[in-house]
C-alpha cells in the first residue's frame, strides 16, 4: 500500500513534532529522482548539480545499482560478519584492484570510516605514540572522534571535552606540519581536495611533503577519500592524481551509488593491526552495500564514466573560467574533475535560494563557496543548463 504524501504544509507539522531539529531543510518534499532530475510533490521538475550531497555520483536510482539491489533484496538482505559472503570478497576485490592493493574493513557511513582509521593508527604504532595531525578547514564527520579530528571550532562549540590526540596545522603548511610532529604523533590525516572546507586543492607538493614526513617519522598516512573518492576527481581515488601512496583510505558517500556504505583500505601489512575483537560494524559490508558497491564499480568502468567525468570538469572549467573574468562577483574558481567550488564574494545561501527557486539545486559550504558535485552521468545539454541558469543568477546579483 502506498501512503498518500500530504501537502507539504502538513508533512513540515509532522517533521516539526517528530522528528529531532538538526538540519537545515528546504520546504520542499522531494518525491522522486532520476539522473540529475528530482522531482517534488507538486510535479516540480529540478536540475540536480548536487545529488545527493555528493552521495548520487551515478546520478539518482541508477539502474545497474537499482537491478543489483533488487536482486540482492531476494537472495539475502543481511548476515552478520560471522559468516562468508561472496559478495562482500568480491567488492573489497575489486576496491583493491583499483586501490594500492590492500584490504577492506567495511562500515556504513564517512564517519564510521574515519573512527576505524583513528583505531587503526593507534593500534598500528607503539603504545606511546596517539596523535595525529589534521588540517584547519578539514571535514571528517560526526561521531566524537572525527569531530575532534575535524579542525573547525564551530562543530566542537559545547561538545568538550573531545578526545585528546589531535594537531591542528594549516592546510598547505608543511612547516607547521614538521613543527607539530613529536615522538608521541603516529598519523596525519587529510582530506586530499578539502570538500566541506570550500573545494581547497592542496599546494603543488604539499601532499609529497606529507608522505616525506610520514616515511621520516615512521607515521601513517590517512586520506580520507569519502568525498573524493570512488571516481568524484576523474580518477578512482583523488590521490592518483598527485603521485602520493597513502597508507589508508576511507571511502562513503559515492561509494555504493546512493545506498548507505562505508570503507576503510589498508596495505596487507597494516591491516592485522584490526584485530578480532578491537572493531566492528554490525551492518558493514552486508549483502546490499555489497551488491550496490560492486554494480557502482562496474556502471563506471562499463559507461567509460571516470573519462566523461574528466570531459564535463573541462566543460565546467572553461565555462566558470570565462565568468569569473566577466563577473565580479567571482572571487576565484576552484575544480578537481567533478568537485567544483566558486568562491564568490556575496552570501552564497542566497545565490542557493535564487537558484532553487528556478529550478537548479546547488550547495552552499563556508558561506561563500558555492558547490556543486555533479554527476558523472550529467549529459551535455545538462550541464549547458545548469550552468547557464547559474550564470544569469551570478550576473544578476553583481
Ligand atoms: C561527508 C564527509 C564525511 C562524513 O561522512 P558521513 O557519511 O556523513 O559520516 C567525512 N569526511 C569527508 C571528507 C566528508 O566529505
Amino acid at each position: 500500500m502506498s501512503i498518500q504524501p500530504p501537502p507539504t504544509g502538513a508533512i513540515r507539522e509532522q517533521f516539526a513534532r517528530f522528528v529531532v531539529p538538526n538540519y537545515g531543510r528546504f520546504p520542499v518534499e522531494l518525491v522522486r529522482g532520476e539522473g540529475s532530475h528530482v522531482w517534488d510533490s507538486s510535479g516540480r521538475r529540478y536540475l540536480d548539480l548536487f545529488p545527493g550531497w555528493g552521495c548520487n555520483l551515478l546520478g539518482h536510482c541508477p539502474p545497474p545499482v537499482v537491478a543489483a539491489v533488487k536482486s540482492q533484496v531476494d537472495a539475502l538482505i543481511h548476515v552478520p560478519n560471522t559468516w562468508y559472503t561472496a559478495v562482500q570478497g568480491r567488492w573489497a576485490e575489486m576496491l583493491s584492484e583499483r586501490s594500492f592493493g590492500g584490504q577492506a574493513f567495511f562500515c556504513n557511513s564517512g564517519t564510521e570510516a574515519n573512527e576505524a582509521a583513528i583505531k587503526l593508527v593507534r593500534l598500528h604504532t607503539p603504545r606511546e605514540r596517539f596523535k595525529i595531525v589534521t588540517f584547519t578547514g578539514g571535514f571528517h564527520g560526526r561521531t566524537l572522534g572525527a569531530t575532534a579530528a575535524t579542525a573547525q571550532v564551530k562543530y566542537h562549540e559545547g561538545l568538550g571535552p573531545l578526545m585528546a590526540g589531535f594537531r591542528y596545522a594549516p592546510f598547505g603548511d608543511l612547516e607547521a606540519v614538521r613543527k607539530l610532529v613529536d615522538d608521541e604523533t603516529c598519523a596525519i590525516l587529510i582530506e586530499p581536495v578539502q570538500g566541506e572546507g570550500g573545494v581547497q586543492l592542496p599546494p603543488e607538493g604539499f601532499l609529497g611533503g606529507l608522505r616525506e614526513i610520514c616515511d621520516e617519522h615512521q607515521l601513517l598516512l590517512v586520506f580520507d577519500e569519502v568525498q573524493t573518492g570512488c571516481g568524484r576527481t576523474g580518477e578512482w581515488f583523488a590521490y592518483q592524481h598527485f603521485g602520493v601512496v597513502p597508507d589508508v583510505i576511507t571511502l562513503a558517500k559515492s561509494l555504493c551509488g546512493g545506498i548507505a556504505g562505508g570503507a576503510l583500505l589498508t596495505t596487507p601489512e597494516i591491516a592485522p593491526s584490526l584485530r578480532p575483537g578491537m572493531h566492528a560494524a554490525t551492518f558493514g559490508g552486508n549483502p546490499i552495500a555489497a551488491a550496490a558497491g560492486i554494480a557502482t564499480l562496474e556502471m563506471i568502468e562499463a559507461e567509460g564514466l571516470l573519462e566523461r567525468a574528466r570531459v564535463l570538469s573541462d566543460y565546467f572549467c572553461s565555462r566558470f573560467e570565462s565568468l569569473r573574468d566577466s563577473c565580479s562577483l567571482i572571487r576565484e574558481v576552484r575544480i578537481l574533475g567533478l568537485m567544483i567550488g566558486l568562491e564568490v564574494e556575496a552570501d552564497g545561501s542566497a545565490i542557493v535560494q535564487r537558484c532553487l527557486e528556478e529550478g537548479l539545486l546547488v550547495n552552499c559550504t563556508q558561506e561563500r563557496v558555492i558547490r556543486l558535485l555533479p554527476a558523472m552521468t550529467l549529459d551535455d545539454s545538462e550541464a549547458e543548463e545548469g550552468c547557464h541558469i547559474l550564470e544569469r543568477i551570478l550576473k544578476d546579483l553583481s
